[in-house]
């Protein structure tokens, strides 16, 4: 149905594990050339390696996204690996929670830092690899949070995931004649490491509000970012993809039936 993507070259930030690394898995099983990056080297070497026994082709990049330098070496490094950049896949993310009465600068700095600046330093960086590809694309990892929902606690979260929808719907304008396409998954909650770190009971509270009565899984998110990235894609642009068994429908529990 889709036109081949083998051999196309993608860079996935925060592609050493959750969501990432199912990204990363979900282009590497198409045939295409990945590079991610994280700041833990170990891991990133350890998920690269995993994922390259698997049978993917898949190396590790050390960077850390709110660094605009280590974004554009990032960028480098997968430009030489892999002779440029076709995809870009802005997941790098934090979920700290820190509620407004306790927050300080510093945390709303890291949050904005890494989510929402941290998505335009990488784009910045890999506008000429994109350009050059003549069908670039970028997908960013936003999350139902802030554009659509909202939780106490994740105020600066949410403000950075619904800042990432701001900055793809002007970036799709100012790329719409270099044929890049940039684009927004929003996730709803999906089985990841970062997510097993809010506790088991966050987890019940949360399959418990999603209609489908389970957590999504990485490859669910891969799949979306996949179809994105096809050349049958290619008129989409400053679109969102809601990925969320439904959880952002019902009005009430009452609502789900
Ligand atoms: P995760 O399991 O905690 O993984 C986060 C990834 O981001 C890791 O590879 C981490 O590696 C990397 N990272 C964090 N800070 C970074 C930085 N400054 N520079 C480079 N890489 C960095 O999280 P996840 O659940 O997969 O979430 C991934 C993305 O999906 C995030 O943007 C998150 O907001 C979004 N999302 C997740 C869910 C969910 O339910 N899981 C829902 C909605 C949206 P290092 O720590 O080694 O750098």
């Amino acid at each position: 149905m889709f036109t081949s993507i083998s051999g196309r070259s993608v860079l996935v930030t925060g592609g050493t594990k959750g969501i990432g690394k199912g990204l990363a898995a979900g282009f590497a099983a198409e045939g295409a050339q990945v590079v991610i990056t994280g700041r833990d080297a170990g891991l990133g070497e350890r998920t690269a390696a995993e994922l390259t026994a698997a049978g993917g082709q898949v190396s590790y990049a050390a960077g850390d996204v709110s660094d605009p330098e280590s974004c554009a070496a990032v960028v480098a490094t997968a430009r030489e690996r892999h002779g440029g950049i076709d995809v870009v896949c802005c997941n790098a993310g934090v979920f700290p929670a820190a509620p407004l009465t306790e927050m300080t600068p510093a945390q709303l700095d890291d949050v904005l830092s890494v989510n929402l600046k941290g998505t335009i330093y990488v784009v910045q960086a890999a506008l000429p690899a994109l350009t050059a590809s003549g069908r670039g694309r970028v997908i960013v990892t936003s999350s139902i949070t802030g554009p659509v929902t909202g939780f106490a606690g994740w105020t600066a979260y949410g403000a950075s995931k619904a800042g990432q929808l701001g900055f793809i719907r002007s970036a799709a304008l100012e790329f719409a004649r270099s044929g890049i396409t940039i684009n927004a998954i929003l996730p709803g909650n999906i089985a990841t490491e970062g997510l097993d770190s809010m506790g088991p009971d966050y987890l019940r509270s949360m399959e418990a509000a999603i209609p489908m009565r389970h957590l999504g899984s990485v490859a669910d998110i891969a799949n979306a970012a996949l179809f994105f990235a096809s050349d049958e894609a290619a008129y989409i642009t400053g679109q969102t993809l809601v990925v969320d068994g439904g959880q952002i429908i019902p009005e009430s529990l009452e609502a789900m039936g």
